[in-house]
């Protein structure tokens, strides 16, 4: 395929993107509990026109464009207001929850190199519970992650392990407010102590609760731990706009303690014969859509649109769960302290439950066992999801039923022949487990049952490399 040698019309050219998008889950149905949050037509309206009016902007150099650390300065002081930071408090918007993380962790891994300049191979504390993009800094930015369990009953990190975890090469500890895949808020204060105790640095991802936890505490009514800068020795947060925010994607923030800290996460170079460059964070041209949209609408829903959704989201959660818990055959995990959860089953294969779920037009989203945990699927309710809560349960039902009527993949079976096949198939394993699986070379999969159900039985380090080929066939 070449670039066409003759422009085309608007007119085609949209067309053609629709015909693309035709192909998507059916977010604005409503019917998608993961990947979108969405707050609804004229809010949408809103985040366009002021994405737009900011799309050519360049966010590379402030000296350019005043306007960009103009509503840069605005968003991050308003978060920081919502997390309760002080005057010291300082931050940067970001491209999103992973790229927040990145720099949180880069930032650690420079202060301590500028403290403790002896320090090789550092390390940082992981509850299991943590997001991926910590093992990803880890993997970037060459930490060792070190990772700890949590409580298989509540789902928080285990402070106790932490605590013994450390040695003379941690630079960060970790903790979640919440964790996605449980929606449960770690012991923030706990091992904020902890991290005093022992002079590290503390980061705590408020990616997808830090917004809407501060409304729930601020409303009242909920129980919501304290996880924000009013916990003494919490050192960093990232928050991000683009999920409970109802920003646009591309939008999240990154909040330090105070300057001292955050100076290690800027990167200067003056070396090359080009312009000298500095950035505040991994991108450098950007552009100003993000960040517009994202002001326009925690300009558009104010602290009252943010507090009326987030009551009807937990309102619509609460209904869910019930109706969940109900069914008798599937439970919650954990007890999760906002809008997002999981549940698993007690003889029926889940990631069945999803695909049977899909065949009626649900997305719900698969997540894999751990040593103390069961499969699950997890649910993340949004403004968007809201008014669909009876249809879905009434749908979820009647998936059950035909699991249960006939169910087709045994997770026993299952495991035995990854084992067997692990054992005996030397350098054809992989070929041969994406055969079980069903997957094939370069092609997105219909049913993702077989395929979850056979990386669900893979060791971790196997189910990655599986998804690395698969991404490898899968892009050109
Ligand atoms: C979504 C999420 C992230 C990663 O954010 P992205 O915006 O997807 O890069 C990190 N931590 C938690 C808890 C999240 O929910």
């Amino acid at each position: 395929m070449q670039i066409p040698r003759h422009g085309q019309t608007k007119e085609e050219i949209l067309d053609k993107l629709a015909q693309f998008k035709g192909q998507d889950l059916p977010w604005r149905a409503g019917r998608v509990f993961a990947y979108v949050y969405d707050a609804g037509k004229e809010a949408d309206d809103v985040t366009k026109a002021a994405y737009l009016l900011f799309l050519g902007e360049n966010g590379l150099d402030p000296t350019a464009f005043p306007s960009m650390v103009g509503l840069e300065t605005q968003i991050v002081r308003m978060v920081a207001d919502l997390l309760r930071g002080d005057a010291n408090v300082v931050g940067n918007f970001t491209s999103g929850g992973t790229e927040s993380i990145l720099l949180a962790v880069k930032t650690a891994r420079d202060y301590a190199r500028a403290r403790r300049p002896e320090l090789t191979r550092p390390r940082m504390i992981l509850p299991r519970t943590a997001h991926c993009a910590f093992h990803k800094a880890a993997a970037y930015f060459d930490i060792e992650p070190v990772v700890t369990p949590f409580d298989p009953k509540t789902f928080q990190a285990d402070v106790a392990a932490m605590r013994a975890a450390i040695d003379e090469r941690t630079i960060l500890l970790v903790g979640s407010a919440p964790g996605y895949a449980q929606g449960v808020v770690d012991p923030i204060a706990e091992i904020g102590r902890l991290a005093l105790e022992r002079n590290l640095l503390f980061h705590v991802d408020g990616c997808v609760g830090g917004l809407q936890l501060s409304f729930q505490r601020k409303m009242g009514g909920y129980e919501v731990p304290d996880f924000d800068f009013s916990v003494p020795g919490v050192t960093s947060i990232s928050a991000d706009l683009h999920k409970y925010g109802y920003a646009a994607k591309g939008a999240s923030v990154i909040l330090y303690r105070d300057r001292s800290i955050r100076r290690h996460q800027i990167f200067a170079c003056a070396l090359p014969a080009t312009y000298a460059l500095v950035n505040t964070t991994v991108q450098s041209t950007k552009s100003g859509g993000p960040m517009a949209g994202a002001w326009a609408i925690m300009h558009y829903l104010g602290q009252e649109g943010y507090e009326r959704i987030t009551r009807d989201v937990m309102a619509a959660t609460a209904a869910l769960i019930k109706g969940i818990d109900a069914t008798g055959e599937l439970f919650v995990l954990g007890k999760p302290h906002m809008s997002m959860f999981s549940f698993a089953a007690r003889s029926i294969n889940v990631y069945q439950l999803a695909d049977e779920m899909n065949a009626r037009g649900w997305y719900v989203q698969p997540q894999f066992s751990t040593v103390d945990s069961p499969p699950n699927l997890h649910i993340s309710m949004n403004q968007g999801t809201i008014a669909h809560v009876e249809t879905f349960l009434g749908d979820l039902r009647a998936s059950l039923d035909a699991v249960k009527r006939a169910p087709r993949i045994d997770f026993a079976q299952v495991k035995r022949d990854v084992d067997e096949l692990l054992a005996t198939a030397g350098d054809r394993a992989f070929e041969q487990l994406a055969a079980l699986s069903g997957l094939q070379g370069g092609q997105l999969p219909k049913e993702m049952a077989m395929i979850n159900t056979v990386l669900d039985c893979l060791p971790d380090e196997l189910t990655a490399q599986m998804l690395v080929e698969f991404m490898n066939d899968l892009y050109v």
